[in-house]
């Protein structure tokens, strides 16, 4: 099946870079959110994207008129049945995704591929609640999309390889480079980044060096473009706080235990930039 139209659920931060990503790459874009504000912001967005890249002289104004012709944005999921192809980027809770899911797999023809955008819900769980399982998976984009490289494509128990290799071929065709991970908590590059994270608290809260000194450390030594505690102030300490106790819980195992400063620095509010203060004040 040759994929022409992308169905993609949620206009936000996740789902407007997915449907920049395959306007550019040529590919139609149906774009679907519960209002039109939403719908509206999101394509805003997308148009604010490419004016930069014009500035950069990376694309022409013609290419971005063509692209953004190429996206229709609206706020019914009749028009996503135009789709070969839908991938949902809702808001990140699980019984919102599982409504989602349920309402397009009856809408959707048979062939028709699902996807989930989803950081922490398991795909192979996600999958079980529609009739298509097999043709059901994880396309882990990362934020921005139209500037990151990686794709995860996830395999739940029941993917099968042809919807793998189509996926996998689509994302090649956006520019992207996928990685094939199984089913599990963190996937690969959260399951690393976020532990990592975790133990800069632990080098921190036993004295061994300054914030500062840690993330020049990782930036100068590892090649990190940002040093973990920056990047912590970045995701917000309550997303790794809740990462980790996720993964605590699933794996069981106390190599993943949050750090106590961690969770004291979530109890004070202090989220990162998103508060005006974490590691570091803003
Ligand atoms: P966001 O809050 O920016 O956007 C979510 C959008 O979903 C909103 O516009 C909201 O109105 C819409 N929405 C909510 N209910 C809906 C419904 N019933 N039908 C259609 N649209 C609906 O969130 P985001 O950051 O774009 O995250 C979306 C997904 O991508 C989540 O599963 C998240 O875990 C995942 N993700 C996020 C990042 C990131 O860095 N932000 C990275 C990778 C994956």
């Amino acid at each position: 099946m040759s994929i022409q139209t992308v169905g993609i659920i949620g206009a936000g931060t996740m789902g407007n870079g997915i449907a920049q990503a395959c306007a550019v790459s040529g590919l139609n874009v149906v774009m679907v959110d519960i209002s039109d504000a939403a719908v509206q912001r999101g394509l805003a967005t997308v148009a604010g994207s490419l004016d930069r890249l014009i500035k950069k002289e990376k694309i022409s104004a013609t290419d971005k008129d063509a692209a953004l012709a190429r996206i229709q944005g609206s706020t019914s999921y009749d028009e996503l049945k135009k789709a070969q192809i839908v991938i949902e980027a809702a808001t990140e809770n699980h019984e919102l995704k599982v409504k989602i899911l349920k309402q397009v797999d009856a809408l959707l023809a048979p062939e028709v591929i699902l996807a989930s955008n989803t950081s922490s819900i398991s795909i192979t769980q996600l999958g079980a609640v529609t009739s298509r399982a097999d043709r059901f998976i994880g396309m882990h984009f990362f934020n921005p999309v139209p500037m990151m490289a990686l794709v995860e494509i996830i395999r739940g128990l029941q993917t099968s390889d042809a919807t793998h290799d189509a996926v996998k071929a689509l994302a090649q065709a956006l520019g992207k480079s996928p990685i094939t991970v199984k089913n599990a908590p963190g996937f690969v590059v959260n399951r690393i980044l976020v532990p990592m994270i975790n133990e800069a608290f632990f080098v921190l809260s036993e004295g061994l060096a300054t914030a500062e000194d840690i993330d020049a450390g990782m930036k100068l030594g590892c090649n990190q473009p940002i040093g973990p505690l920056a990047l912590a102030d970045m995701i917000g300490l309550d997303v790794c706080l809740a990462v980790m106790q996720v993964y605590l819980d699933e794996y069981g195992d106390s190599k993943y235990r949050p750090c106590p400063l961690l969770k004291e620095m979530v109890a004070a509010g202090r989220l990162g930039r998103k508060t005006g203060h974490g590691v570091y004040s803003y």
